[in-house]
């Protein structure tokens, strides 16, 4: 098959013909039919996430149709269109993973990180770490709700938000939770790098009362903040935006060091929160939601073998929206 594999030269990644793989048990084998593209895959071909399994075909946002099933595989079958979040496996025993906290399993594995994932034209799932597709949510509208979506939704519901919430980084993950928030009639206040007109315009048009840019502060106190983006110097400025007990939380797996700061920012019972991963219910309880209350991605689509391409325009910030990779029929 032909995938995109990093092999640990920084920022690179090639496209190779590489062995299909094959389902052990309980595993799926999906023929990939969209993959989302997300930051942590630069992250990841970047070297800023220590330990990948190298090496990796990145992405993590993967929509297939089940082609084959591995022995003893009950939950799946052959013609299902699933997703693979981020979460790949988690060890099942653990104290963490007993209490519905598989997200910070010592022994997770994390799909197009530890374990392969969608930049190639066929991966395997474990199959209970898979999510059904609903009919008539195409392939590439569901792709950036398996990443952007579970773990936005993971960090809006951990935002406890009341009436006023603030998305610093208004990409993927920031317009879906937009909308989410905005079902629940709660203000959005996007922020965006400055100048970045088109973020800001889909943040209106996706509901948002208002949208600057990032070092400015809202004409209203926020009761919660979530930051998408990777620079540390916005917590601070997210902390002096957030209401007494308003809550700060950080959706991203990398972040750049965060300044410090006087204790007046966190006083009054402010709090920061970082977001690790996502669990199996994060993207049930996600998908049961949609039913009832859709939300649209703004997504960009790319042929498979312009994956590069796709990550240039998520790194240089030209890219509104979701970036999702589509798969040329074979
Ligand atoms: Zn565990
Ligand atoms: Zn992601």
């Amino acid at each position: 098959m032909k995938a995109f594999v990093y092999s640990g030269q920084h920022g690179e990644l090639e496209l190779k013909e590489y062995p299909s793989p094959r389902p052990a048990p309980h595993e799926v084998l999906l023929e990939v039919e969209a993959c989302g593209v997300c930051r942590t895959d630069l992250h990841v071909i970047d070297g800023e996430l220590e330990h990948p399994a190298l090496p990796v075909i990145p992405g993590h946002q993967i929509v297939g149709r089940v082609i084959a099933a591995g022995e003893g595989v009950t939950l799946r079958r052959v013609g299902d269109r699933v997703g693979v979040t981020w979460l790949s496996m988690s060890c099942g025993h653990c104290r963490y993973c007993r209490s519905g906290r598989e997200n910070l399993c010592t022994d997770a594995v994390f799909t197009g990180y530890t374990h392969d994932g969608g930049y190639a034209e066929y991966a395997v799932a474990e199959e209970s770490y898979t999510v059904p597709i609903p009919e008539g949510l195409p392939s590439i509208d569901a792709a950036p709700l398996l990443c952007a979506g579970v773990i936005g939704y993971r960090s809006y519901t951990m935002s406890c938000v009341k009436e006023t919430l603030g998305i610093y980084g208004f990409g993927s993950a920031g317009h879906l939770v937009a909308q989410l928030a905005v079902q629940d009639g709660v203000e959005v206040y996007a922020f965006t790098r400055e100048g970045d007109a088109e973020a800001q315009e889909l943040a209106r048009s996706v509901g948002a009362v208002w949208a600057g840019h990032s070092r400015e502060l809202p004409p209203v106190e926020l009761s919660a903040a979530i930051i998408f983006a990777s620079a540390g110097e916005l917590v601070p400025q997210a902390l002096r935006a957030v209401e007494r007990g308003g809550r700060v939380v950080l959706g991203g797996i990398h972040m750049t060091a965060i300044p410090s700061f006087p204790y007046e920012l966190l006083w009054e019972e402010r709090s920061i929160q970082s977001i690790a991963n996502c669990t199996r219910n994060d993207a049930v309880e996600l998908f049961k939601r949609l039913e009832q209350e859709p939300v649209t991605p703004h997504v960009t689509e790319f042929a498979f073998k312009n994956a590069p391409a796709a990550l240039e325009a998520l790194r240089s910030g030209t890219l509104a929206g979701s970036a999702v990779l589509r798969m040329q029929p074979s």
